[in-house]
């Protein structure tokens, strides 16, 4: 069984150690004798959206965002056509906004998303740093679970009707420093504002993905459990700091 995972504008979106995101999908892959086959988007190059199973795209500052923002609507039908198909789609900081349906800047100016997610983003005077702690319910009986990790942006998100609250902020300041909502998710599609990496300190939300991601092609694949206790002690360490 192999997962494909298609990372959009790694040398661009990238920022606080996104990169880890995949790090990780490809251990927890390959610890349980299941193969990563990467294939990255770059600017300028052709998006095949039967190709991929899992799209990952990371933060980056405004100046970043706006050099793929142009490309990245070449793909949205692809996108939309990707995740109708069942693709799962991780979307950090910057790319969350951009998986949204505009990103509004300090000076006003408009960058246009994909409208995967249905949320909007406008830029505040102020920068939301720190560390974050929620609690998510991805619903299926696993009940609440705490996730962890960093912020930094001064981007405020308000969602719409058309997606739900990825978790409640515990501690930090989320979507928008006052909804008390951290991220946004519409069934697959998973947006949020947590860097640190995001998916080291919150296993338990890769191998959703990873499950997620393996259903478009192999239906439901039971992954094996690993021990996650030093995993688990990042995030408590993570959280201990942040309150
Ligand atoms: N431009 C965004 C903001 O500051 C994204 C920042 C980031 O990806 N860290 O709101």
């Amino acid at each position: 069984v192999k997962l494909v995972l298609c990372q959009l504008y790694p040398e661009h979106l990238s920022i606080y150690a996104d990169r880890g995101n995949v790090q990780v999908i490809r251990r927890r892959l390959e610890w349980r004798g299941l193969e990563l086959e990467e294939r990255p988007l770059r600017i300028g190059e052709p998006l095949d959206p039967e190709a991929a199973d899992l799209y990952l795209v990371g933060g980056g500052q405004d100046r970043d965002q706006l050099l793929v923002a142009e490309d990245l609507q070449r793909h949205r039908g692809a996108l939309h056509s990707a995740v109708a198909g069942g693709a799962a789609v991780l979307a950090v900081c910057g790319g969350y906004q951009l998986a949204g349906h505009r990103y509004i800047g300090q000076d006003g100016g408009e960058m246009p998303g994909v409208g995967l997610l249905d949320l909007e983003t406008r830029a505040g005077t102020t920068r939301m740093i720190g560390d974050v702690v929620c609690e998510c319910d991805l619903g299926g009986g696993a009940g609440p679970r705490t996730l962890v990790g960093f912020e930094n942006h001064a981007g405020r998100t308000q969602l719409g009707a058309g997606c739900e609250p990825l978790a409640r902020v515990i501690s930090g300041q989320g979507n928008d420093g006052s909804s008390g909502y951290e991220g946004a998710r519409a069934g697959a599609v998973i947006g949020t504002y947590v860097h640190g990496p995001l998916l080291p300190k919150n296993p338990w939300l890769a191998d959703w993905l990873i499950e997620q991601a393996l259903a478009r092609r192999h239906g439901q694949v039971e992954l094996a459990p690993l021990d996650d206790g030093l995993e688990f002690a990042a995030a408590v360490a993570a959280a201990a700091r942040s309150s």
